[in-house]
């Protein structure tokens, strides 16, 4: 058995900050019926950005065809057909909350054959219809690699498109046995150069990944067009998902974060706390003239 990495250091204590914007949100997000991955996937952040008003909406419920090792979303149940009247109340939420840049992001439904496209493209749409000045961020699953099903939803031209490569290539069949890397890598590409999209993407680490793996992770990013990367401490959710290895020190993120701008990428976010959608409204959308 591996060891454990020991109790958790200091940098690593949530404080709970719950601004009087708390409350309002998780009424809001309850009295919409609306799914968070904030709540389904145990965010650490979620005192923080809820009493700050901002949430990330997951799209098409919350049960997940998947079993990603390190996700606490729900697998075991079967998913429920998408609901047709979400995208609207999605938009509502966006308008009461007043948000500038809204996250979105989807349980993967592999059961359904377009992946849950047509919703994230109807959501879109919903969003832009009642807030036409947002901007918008989709942290998109891989849809399976399917051509189609990503067109649909890059073609509706978010602000950001973002897909996380989570780990390092050689992890993947212990994190996410039923995804592949390469995939996710040609999901940013196809973005980038296809659909000249800003491109986002992110990973975690202390899951037994090396550091020049992750700097290798780093380089493919951006040869395959990435422009804005964020980078986290993999914490486990409950004791049946994957062990962490080892608590990443501050410092070593901030070497990761140094790293990762020396090569190139324009917003860089790396430290313990940093999911993909943390602090997201900081993540400017790309100029088109910045984008190669
Ligand atoms: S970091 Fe993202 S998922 Fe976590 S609480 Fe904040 S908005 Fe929600």
């Amino acid at each position: 058995m591996e060891p454990g990495p020991g109790p958790k250091p200091d940098w690593l204590k949530i404080k709970l900050a719950t601004g009087s914007s708390f409350a309002s949100t998780r009424q809001l997000l309850t009295r919409h019926s609306l799914h968070t991955v904030c709540r389904s996937a145990m965010c650490p952040n979620l005192h923080e950005c809820w009493s700050k008003g901002t949430a990330t909406f997951l799209l098409l419920g919350n049960v997940c065809t998947r079993s990603c090792r390190f996700c606490a979303v729900a697998t075991e149940s079967r998913p429920e057909l998408p609901d047709t009247r979400e995208p609207a109340r999605i938009a509502e939420a966006v308008k009461t909350m007043k948000l500038r840049h809204a996250v979105l992001t989807s349980v993967n439904r592999d059961d359904l054959p377009d992946g849950g496209a047509g919703h994230w493209a109807e959501t879109i749409r919903a969003i832009r219809a009642v807030n036409p000045s947002v901007s918008i961020e989709c942290l998109i699953p891989d849809f399976n690699g399917n051509d189609q099903s990503l067109d649909q939803v890059m073609a509706e031209a978010p602000e950001v498109l973002n897909h996380n490569i989570e780990t390092v290539p050689s992890l993947y069949h212990k994190v996410r046995p039923q995804a592949d890397y390469s995939v996710s890598l040609s999901i940013i590409e196809r973005a980038r150069q296809k659909f000249r999209l800003a491109t986002k993407s992110g990973m975690m680490v202390g899951m037994g990944e090396t550091s020049p793996e992750v700097e290798a992770s780093l380089l493919d990013l951006r040869r395959h067009g990435c422009d804005m990367v964020t980078i986290g401490q993999y914490l486990q959710p409950t004791a049946a998902h994957l062990p962490v290895t080892r608590y990443v020190t501050p410092d070593e993120f901030e070497y990761y974060r140094c790293f990762a701008q020396q090569a190139g990428f324009r917003h860089v976010q790396s430290a313990p706390f940093v999911r993909s959608s943390y602090h997201a409204e900081a993540f400017s959308p790309a100029e088109p003239e910045a984008l190669s």
